[in-house]
């Protein structure tokens, strides 16, 4: 067959499989070889399951040929590195959990094996996803396919950079301020962060519980509905999970946007440090939706100048809190030199952790101590509720929101890596989705003049994830920009 697998798209494969025009072996040997190829220049995974793949995507075959066909029988996924995988390494991209080997599966591994799928392997990211470049990983360091002196975005930085680089059919993430759209964007893909509490994280390594959102990469929108499908829904194991009913959200994927209101907020676009291609491809992107039968509406997110603060305090608050547990004593990296115990502790967590991690943990610390809660933490919560009254607002006059995902396209290796308080400002679009809960997505809307792609931001109403994918499918099919692969 002249057609090259590993560029499949989910859908195109599942017809394929289905029809048995190709198996979920050969596919996934396509896919292995791909890695194979390309590993050295993207850096994409933490670890490659071979064997462990090999064996799903036959058992997968055998079902084929009896007729037992589920939603994603036989697809090869790659999955970010802080979701357990039941004896299979499961790093967070750090050295203190460089040998770590979950003793089960998270939910959405359940799930996606309970679907058929074949886990190839674990993605690289920012230590702790704490990150927008994956240049934080404590393991590796992940190239931008398009661009291999650039970064993937982070800190779902490897699981962009697998699927835009045709290394796996689709993969999994998670965002807790934009790590899956923002990479996403950078990678020239789709990236949905659900509605806080859609899909269970049972089983994700915890960042900042407030926050946190596990969700699905792909080539299109069509693959992101499908992996939306096989993983949203109620856990007992989760008690943030939301017992809301799980549409079929390939459903949603129809024609015709006629009346549909979008906001436009004015914080946003007139936000000074925009790249100009950023905003060019953006209100490009508008005039297409209103070509649809769209139409723009000004809304005002008021408390958008506190966004960046708030996060940074809670996410930092939660992590410390979080990151307790890595003590050396019960499962990790242990200093073994040391025979007093707290210095073992301040051992290993200085040598486990990587610096960003560590200031992290030492601004959440502080601003959680006695004295300074109410100031920080505290203070942050109520501005928090604030922040998610402007979208409850906004929400009484448009449908969704359009915003760009990143103010840049994907930025050189290095370049921002010292200076964290720079990397913070660059997620000023992504943060308050998380901070309200709500859902949102990137699709690709363009190309720099440098030939990067660039992404567009939808954010809609909790739980309305299927308004979010209809638009970005009606964008789709009137764009190219997705049809466009790096060339490695
Ligand atoms: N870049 C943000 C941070 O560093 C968001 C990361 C994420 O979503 N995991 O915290």
């Amino acid at each position: 067959m002249a057609m090259k697998l590993h560029e499949l798209t989910i859908h195109k494969a599942c017809g394929l499989l289905a029809q048995k025009e190709i198996s979920s072996q050969e596919l996934t040997r396509a896919v292995l070889s791909r890695i194979e190829a390309v590993e050295d220049r993207v850096g994409a995974y933490i670890s490659v399951f071979e064997e462990e793949a090999m064996a799903r995507a036959k058992r997968a075959d055998r079902e084929i040929s009896k007729g037992h066909i589920r939603p994603l029988t036989g697809i090869p996924l790659s999955i970010k590195d802080l979701i357990c995988t039941k004896g299979l390494k499961t790093t967070c991209g750090s050295k203190i959990l460089e040998n770590f080997i979950p003793p089960y599966d998270a939910t959405l591994i359940e799930k996606l094996k309970g679907a058929g799928a074949v886990i190839l392997g674990k993605t690289n990211m920012d230590e702790f996803a704490m990150g927008s470049s994956t240049e934080n990983s404590g393991l590796k360091l992940t190239r931008n396919p398009w661009d291999l002196t650039c970064i993937p975005g982070g800190s779902s930085g490897g699981s962009a950079a697998s699927v835009a680089a045709d290394m796996c059919l689709g993969s999994f993430g998670s965002d807790t301020g934009g790590s899956i759209r923002q990479p996403a964007s950078h990678c020239g893909i789709i990236g949905m962060k659900p509605t806080y509490g859609r899909v269970s994280r049972f089983g994700l390594v915890a960042f900042a519980s407030s926050l946190d959102q596990i969700g699905p990469i792909s080539k299109d929108v069509t693959d992101c509905s499908l992996l939306m499908n096989a993983v949203s829904g109620y856990d007992l194991r989760d008690s943030t999970s939301v017992q809301a009913a799980v549409p079929d959200f390939t459903a949603c994927l129809q024609h015709g946007l006629k009346g549909l209101k979008i906001g436009i907020p004015e914080q946003y676009h007139s936000s000074g440090g925009l790249d100009p291609d950023v905003s060019a491809s953006v209100e490009n992107a508008l005039k297409v939706l209103e070509g649809l039968g769209a139409e723009c509406v000004g809304v005002s997110l008021p408390h958008t100048d506190y966004v960046v603060a708030v996060y940074y305090v809670i996410a930092s608050c939660e992590a410390s809190s979080n990151l307790a547990r890595y003590d050396g004593v019960r499962f990790g990296f242990r200093d073994e030199g040391q025979t007093d115990l707290i210095q073992m502790y301040r051992q290993t967590r200085s040598r486990g952790f990587g610096e960003e991690v560590q200031r992290r943990i030492i601004i959440g610390t502080y601003a959680l101590s006695a004295g300074y809660y109410d100031a920080y933490y505290g203070k942050a919560s109520q501005v928090r509720t604030l922040i998610g009254q402007d979208f409850n607002n906004a929400f009484n006059t448009c449908d969704v929101l359009i915003s760009p995902v990143a103010s840049t396209p994907a930025f050189k290796i290095g370049e921002k890596v010292d200076d964290p308080l720079t990397m913070y400002l660059s997620d000023v679009f992504t943060l308050a989705a998380n901070l309200a809960g709500i859902p949102g997505m990137s699709v690709p809307c363009g190309f720099s003049a440098g030939g990067l792609p660039i992404g567009l931001q939808i954010m809609g109403k909790h739980f309305n994830e299927e308004l979010l994918l209809k638009v970005a499918y009606n964008f789709e099919q009137a764009s190219d920009f997705h049809k466009k692969r790096p060339v490695l």
